[in-house]
């Protein structure tokens, strides 16, 4: 059943993790800066496989319909909640709280706005992808276990199996991993030790000096040899009739940092005669190495950023001898090439839809070339991200610049660039990807009428 704005319920929880839902309090949100009631076009039931948590160190708040001003709980609960999407699902709003000036940093997820109403929650998200690749929940852990016994069974001294069983589906919890014992979906093919950014949210390295002090994952220790790759992706095509292959994996640096162990392998593989989607995560750092990789045999590459405004990519990426000029010369490299480019754009509700970044992305999107954008969540503290990009740089704060709501976004976007296809997952395109997205050069951006409502 649906709920309306006007229902929706605060939600908070005490020391012990008990969750409660407030009779008095509205549910409120935040994206960005801005506070308010959810809309009613943002409001679902919380999907399955999504999950609820409290925040430490920070006060719950809701709206007191009676007076009109936000209002603490009554009572021992008192603890901010927060909704982690399942995947497939792209946040829309995170949830209204004041932390206390002691109240340690969050560690990497997506913090989603969650309230209460007809004896179930809700939260603030849309799905963007029918595909179900990420769903767990009708397979079980004894599936997965005997999937992994046979992978290593299968191929005992690839050092790279090893990793993706015993560390990827062992330790992380991988679905990537997950999927490939059980030969569906996606084979992630982890190569990199290093990478040239250090990007604020980074789940397998962070500075001595960084405040979160452990990631999810750690570092690959070894670098694998071409024939080790090979054998995964051909052990993957055996099993899975749409196979995709992908470089660049949480586990693992960026992957163009071993350019020619990838260029290689891709080689190899097509000229053995291997078929499917050859995909590669990036930060696209490297034309040149785009360009080597293409010629090899790639179908897509999937460039992450959390902006396409100069000044915001730089503040969360801080990348070393590169900048956003250069991740834009490899998404042409690759659309000049043919190769299909998803942009994994790292969503955070009131910094990514607003007008400013809607034009700049327009822009990257259709005078480059790409064909995609996955809608990720920015698995972040939502305040300390908030501080990173205000930091200021002369143009103005960030604070100044409403939201529009998901919703809003993505139809913009896709008015402004029709061709656009929209999801979360890298998507099965066989070896060679049809493409609507326009030739570096060949688009306009439409006239400023076009960007009105
Ligand atoms: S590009 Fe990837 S591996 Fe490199 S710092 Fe960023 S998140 Fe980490």
């Amino acid at each position: 059943m649906a709920a309306q704005r006007g229902e929706l319920r605060l939600v908070m929880a005490d020391a012990q993790g008990h969750i409660y839902d407030d009779p008095r309090l509205l549910m409120v949100c935040r994206r960005g800066w801005q506070w308010g009631l959810p809309r009613t076009d943002e409001i679902i039931p919380l999907p399955e496989e999504s999950e609820c948590f409290f925040l430490p160190g920070r006060q719950a708040l809701g709206l007191d319909p009676e007076t009109g001003h936000l209002a603490a709980p009554e009572g021992e609960a008192q603890l901010a909640v927060a909704a982690f999407a399942a995947p497939a699902y792209t946040l829309s709003a995170h949830p209204a709280y004041e932390a206390a000036k002691d109240a340690p940093l969050l560690p990497l997820f997506a913090y989603g706005a969650v309230g209460f109403a007809n004896g179930r929650f809700y939260m603030c998200a849309r799905r963007v992808d029918k595909e179900p690749r990420q769903e767990f929940r009708h397979i079980p852990k004894s599936s997965i276990e005997q999937g992994a016994r046979e992978v290593l069974a299968a191929c005992p001294c690839n050092r790279l199996v090893r990793h993706i069983v015993n560390n990827c589906v062992g330790r992380y919890d991988c679905p990537a991993a997950r999927n490939f014992v059980l030969g569906r979906y996606e084979a992630p093919l982890p190569t990199s030790r290093s990478c040239n950014a250090r990007c604020l949210g980074c789940i397998s390295a962070q500075d001595s000096d960084s405040p979160l002090r452990v990631t999810p994952q750690c570092r690959l220790d070894f670098t694998p040899e071409p024939e080790e790759i090979v054998d995964v992706m051909r052990f993957h095509a055996r099993r899975e009739r749409r196979p995709i292959y992908s470089f660049g994996q949480g586990c693992e640096g960026d992957p163009l940092m071993n350019a020619d162990l990838l260029v290689a392998s891709v080689a190899r593989f097509r000229a053995s005669g291997g078929s499917g989607t050859v995909n590669c995560n990036t930060n696209a750092s490297r034309p040149e190495a785009v360009a080597a990789l293409a010629d090899a045999g790639l179908t897509s590459l999937r460039v992450s950023l959390n902006s396409a405004r100069d000044a915001l990519y730089a503040r969360y990426h801080r990348p070393c001898g590169y900048d956003l000029d250069n991740v834009r010369a490899s998404i042409r490299a690759a659309r000049q090439r043919h190769v299909w480019v998803s942009l994994n754009l790292l969503y955070f509700p009131g910094i990514t839809d607003t007008e400013p970044e809607l034009e700049a992305l327009a822009r990257l999107v259709g005078e480059n070339g790409v064909s995609m954008i996955q809608w990720r969540n920015l698995n972040i503290d939502p305040e300390w991200y908030l501080r990173h990009m205000d930091a200021g740089d002369g143009g103005g704060r960030l604070a100044d610049e409403p939201a529009m709501g998901l919703r809003s976004f993505m139809k913009r976007l896709k008015k402004l660039c029709p061709w656009l296809v929209y999801g979360y997952f890298n998507p099965y395109l066989g070896e060679h990807a049809d493409i609507a997205a326009p030739l570096p050069g060949q688009w306009r951006m439409p006239l400023p009428s076009t960007l009105a409502r």
